[in-house]
Formats: C-alpha cells, sequence, structure tokens
C-alpha cells in the first residue's frame, strides 16, 4: 500500500472539502502514519472517512474528527496539551507535531501501554500517557493551554475547566450516550464561554465527572 499517497487523498477528498484550513494541522495529518495506530488487518482502510476498532470496544476516530477538535484547539507549537482518552495514540501524535508537550490520560491500561509504545515507536518523545480517569484531569501538570476530551461526557468537567489557562480552550463533545454537540469552551478573564461547533457521535467518558458506566 502507498500510504502516503492515501494521506494525500485522506487530506484532500475529506479534510479540505470540509474546512480544514490550518497548513499546520494538514501538514501534522500528511506526516503522522494513522496506519501504525490500527490492527495490521486494518491497515488498508485505516485512512477511510470513519472510525475503526482499536479494540477494548473503543475506536480510533474518523480522521476529519481528529482534524476538526485539532484546528479548534488553534495550536501554535508553545503549548502544554492534556488529552483525555488517548485510545490508539493518534490524536496524541497529531497533539505533538503541534504542541510543545502533550500530557494523556487513558482509562484502559493495555490501550495507554500500547499507545506508549506506538508512540515510542514512531520517534515521539514530547508526551505522557498516563493510566487513569481522565475526567478529573492531571492536577500535576496543570494548567493546560489547551484540553481536549476524545470521549462524549454528559457535561463539561469541572476539575478539566480548572485545569485550563486562562486564555486557553478545550474541545469536548457534550451530550447523551449517543449524540453529542461538539463543544470549546474558552476561560477569558476568568469567565468561561462556549460555541456549539456540530453534531458528533463518541464512545461515552466513563468517570467520576463523565457518565458512571
Ligand atoms: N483519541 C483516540 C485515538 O486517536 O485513537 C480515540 C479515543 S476513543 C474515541 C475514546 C477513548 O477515551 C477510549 O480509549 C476510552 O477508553 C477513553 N476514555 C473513556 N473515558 C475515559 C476517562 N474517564 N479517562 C480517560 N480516558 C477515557
Amino acid at each position: 500500500m502507498n500510504f502516503v499517497q492515501m494521506r494525500k487523498s485522506m487530506i484532500e477528498e475529506q479534510l479540505m472539502p470540509r474546512g480544514i484550513k490550518d497548513e499546520k494541522v494538514l501538514a501534522a495529518f500528511a506526516k503522522v502514519p494513522r496506519h501504525e495506530f490500527v490492527s495490521k488487518d486494518l491497515q488498508d482502510s485505516s485512512y477511510d472517512d470513519n472510525p475503526l476498532p482499536i479494540g477494548e470496544s473503543q475506536t480510533i476516530s474518523q480522521p476529519f474528527i481528529v482534524a476538526l477538535m485539532t484546528q479548534c484547539l488553534d495550536l501554535k507549537n508553545n503549548e502544554k496539551v492534556l488529552e483525555v482518552g488517548a485510545g490508539s495514540g493518534y490524536q496524541t501524535a497529531i497533539l505533538a507535531e503541534l504542541a510543545k508537550e502533550v500530557y494523556s490520560v487513558e482509562r484502559i491500561e493495555s490501550l495507554a501501554v500500547s499507545s506508549v509504545h506506538t508512540l515510542e515507536r514512531l520517534g515521539y518523545k514530547n508526551f505522557k500517557i498516563v493510566t487513569g480517569d481522565g475526567t478529573l484531569g492531571w492536577a500535576e501538570h496543570a494548567p493546560y493551554d489547551g484540553i481536549i476530551v476524545t470521549a462524549g461526557s454528559p457535561t463539561v468537567p469541572e476539575s478539566l475547566v480548572k485545569q485550563l489557562k486562562d486564555g486557553g480552550r478545550m474541545v469536548i463533545p457534550v451530550g447523551n450516550g449517543f449524540m453529542q454537540v461538539l463543544t470549546v469552551v474558552k476561560k477569558e478573564g476568568g469567565i468561561i464561554k462556549k460555541e456549539e461547533i456540530c453534531g458528533c457521535a463518541f464512545v461515552p467518558l466513563i468517570g467520576e465527572e463523565g457518565w458512571r458506566s
């Protein structure tokens, strides 16, 4: 398979026509080998316009939604970012290309372990992944310039709002167990502003400040 060509087609056919314009985001998508984040039998379809299973009933998100969430963070290369839900590590790699440091919390230990292996094998150094409940954030490294939550939450977790830097942005799907609204939360002078971007469907964010099961 020509994965470089598959990435080019993904960008030209899925991302650019739907409004992904940030050149840095597009460059990260051209660089990160998405096929390395799925099992061998799924590599041929790893650049398709849909999510794919990664085990443990979890998914690697559709390329467009990863790009849209990343673009919403508006990264300039000097930020500290918190990701909730490392999953395969693909979104972590995209963030590692665009920010200074990436901290990621993953609830399922086997996914946390395999995502670290993949990212280390690909040479990424500016990230840390821990197993835990990401609805509580990762206080040790707070505050964050950006927070990205890659699972659907009933509300915006208060702990994450607290760990967001003033002037920072959080991108989070908020809604019920089936459908959510991708929401950008901005903290400006201590005031929280929310902007709704589009409908989306994520696996549930399970934890103390998310869904209970
Ligand atoms: N960003 C991932 C990727 O690129 O592969 C996709 C993430 S998948 C859609 C959502 C992930 O959120 C799953 O791996 C799931 O285990 C994780 N998750 C759910 N609730 C969580 C929580 N409270 N803390 C941390 N991770 C959580």
